[in-house]
C-alpha cells in the first residue's frame, strides 16, 4: 500500500459495503460463487492488495474476536520494559509465537521479536540497521525482478545516504556489502525464492508476507536472520497496520528498534491487543492439533476460498484464450497435511494475442490492475489482486472470461 499508484487506487474506490450477513451456521462458511450479471460498466479495481476477501470470515466468527478497552487502558507509552523492543505487547509476542508454532512456518526460539506499524515500517528499520552508520557510499538494496513494486520507492523516497535502491538482483554486479530483499512467496508472481546474489557481504531480508497456508504449502519452519510478518496478509487485517520481525542478531534488533523509536515512538497497543486475540482466536481453531475445528478454522476457509478462486480464474483465463498464467508445481504442506501447488494473493496475469499493454488493454475493459513495469518487469504483464470482496471477484472473473480476440484487435487497431 505503500506506493503513490498504489494510494491513488485507493482513494478512488467508493467507500466499501460492508459485508453482507450470512446466517452463523458451519456451512456458510463454505465458498459460495452467485451468479451475478455483468452490463461491463463498473470499474473493477483490482490494483492494490486490500485482503477484504477475509471480512467475511471475521463477520462470521461474531464477537469472539471482540475486545473491549477503556479509556484509562493503554495510556503509557511503554509495554515491556525489560524487553529488548520495549514497546512490543507481551500478549502479542506470546500469541505470535504460538501461531508460528501451530503453523510451523518460522522459527522463533533464539529469536528477538520487533514490531512494527505495518511490515513496511520493519522494512525500513530492517534497511537503516543493516546499513553502516559510516560507509563511504549508500549500501545496494536489490531485489530479483519482478519485485514488490513499493521497495524502490519506499527506500529512496527519503534519499537516504545510508542505502540506495540498486534495481534487479539478477543484475547486480557491484563489490561490496548489500541488501538482498528475498520475498518468498513473490510479490507479484508467486514464486518460492531463494537469494539471487550469494555474494560475500550479503545482508538478506526474507519477507514473509505470503508465507502462510493459504497461499502456499508450508514445506518446513524458516529460520533466517531477519524475516519480516504482517497481519496484513495473514489473517486480513491490514488496517491494524501491524507487522513483526523475527530478528537472529541482537544489535540488528536493537538498531531497529531504535528506529521505530525514532520514527514513531512505538506502536499502537490498541493494535497490538487487537491482533493478539485475533492469533489467539486462530490457534485456539487449532488445538489440540490435529483436530482443527473445520468450519470456524481460519487457515482452513481461507485456503479453499483461494484454492476456488484460482480454478474460477484459470478457468475464466482459459475460456478467454487472451492470457496465461503462471503454474505452480504441487508440494506437500505439512500444516494441513497435504499436497497443494501454490494459489498465491496475487495473479500475475500475461497478455497473449500480441497484446503489449496488458494494464492499457484491461482498463479499457474497466479492469484495473498494476502494470508489469512497476515490478521491474514487462508491460505485457499485470498483478491483479485475488484478495477483493466475492462481487468483485466474481465479476473480474466473468468479465476476463468474455474477452476475446476481436476485443484485443479493437484495441491494437485504437492504440497507433
Ligand atoms: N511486503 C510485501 C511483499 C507485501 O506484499 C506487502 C503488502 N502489500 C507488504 C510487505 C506490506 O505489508 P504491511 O501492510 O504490513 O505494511
Amino acid at each position: 500500500m505503500a506506493d503513490a499508484s498504489e494510494k491513488s487506487a485507493h482513494v478512488s474506490i467508493s467507500s466499501p459495503s460492508p459485508p453482507s450477513p450470512s446466517p452463523s451456521t458451519s456451512s456458510s462458511m463454505a465458498v459460495t460463487s452467485t451468479e451475478i450479471k455483468d452490463d461491463g460498466e463498473r470499474v473493477i479495481n483490482l490494483d492494490h492488495g486490500d485482503p477484504t476477501m477475509y471480512e467475511r470470515f471475521w463477520q462470521q466468527m461474531g464477537d469472539i474476536t471482540t475486545i473491549v478497552i477503556s479509556g484509562w487502558q493503554s495510556m503509557s507509552y511503554f509495554s515491556d520494559v525489560k524487553n529488548l523492543c520495549w514497546f512490543l505487547e507481551p500478549e502479542f509476542a506470546k500469541q505470535i509465537i504460538r501461531l508460528h508454532k501451530i503453523v510451523g512456518n518460522a522459527v522463533t526460539d533464539n529469536y528477538y521479536i520487533v514490531v512494527g506499524t505495518g511490515s513496511t515500517q520493519l522494512f525500513q528499520a530492517a534497511l537503516y540497521a543493516l546499513s553502516p552508520p559510516n560507509a563511504s557510499e549508500p549500501m545496494s538494496v536489490v531485489s530479483a525482478a519482478p519485485f514488490y513494486s513499493s521497495y524502490p520507492s519506499v527506500t529512496d523516497f527519503l534519499k537516504s545516504g545510508l542505502y540506495k535502491w540498486a534495481g534487479d538482483a539478477n543484475n547486480f554486479n557491484k563489490d561490496g556489502p548489500y541488501i538482498e530483499l528475498v520475498t518468498s512467496p513473490n510479490n507479484p508472481d508467486g514464486s518460492i525464492r531463494q537469494p539471487v546474489v550469494n555474494r560475500s557481504g550479503e545482508n538478506l531480508v526474507h519477507d514473509f508476507a505470503y508465507y502462510w497456508p493459504q497461499y502456499t504449502p508450508i514445506s518446513s519452519p524458516a529460520d533466517h536472520d531477519l524475516m519480516l510478518f504482517t497481519v496484513s496478509k495473514a489473517t486480513g487485517h491490514a488496517g491494524m497496520r501491524l507487522g513483526w520481525a523475527l530478528v537472529k542478531d541482537k544489535e540488528v534488533a536493537k538498531k531497529m528498534t531504535s528506529f521505530i523509536e525514532l520514527n514513531t515512538i512505538g506502536v499502537s497497543k490498541d493494535s497490538q491487543q487487537r491482533a493478539a486475540k485475533i492469533l489467539q482466536v486462530i490457534s485456539d481453531s487449532y488445538e489440540p492439533v490435529g483436530n482443527p475445528k473445520q468450519s470456524g478454522s481460519f487457515f482452513h476457509f481461507s485456503h479453499s476460498m483461494m484454492e476456488e478462486r484460482w480454478k474460477a480464474l484459470r478457468s475464466a483465463a482459459k475460456q478467454s484464450g487472451l492470457f496465461s498464467l503462471p503454474e505452480f508445481p504441487s508440494s506437500f504442506c505439512n500444516f494441513l497435511g497435504q499436497a497443494f501447488g501454490s494459489q498465491p494473493a496475487f495473479a500475475w496475469l500475461k497478455c497473449e494475442g500480441g497484446i503489449e499493454d496488458c494494464g492499457n488493454f484491461l482498463k479499457k475493459h474497466k479492469i484495473l490492475a498494476r502494470n508489469g513495469k512497476h515490478f521491474g518487469a514487462s508491460p505485457e504483464y499485470v498483478r491483479v489482486s485475488m484478495l477483493d470482496r466475492d462481487e468483485s471477484f466474481n465479476l473480474f472473473t466473468k468479465r476476463l472470461s468474455s474477452l476475446h480476440l476481436s476485443q484485443s484487435k479493437d484495441h491494437e487497431e485504437e492504440s497507433p
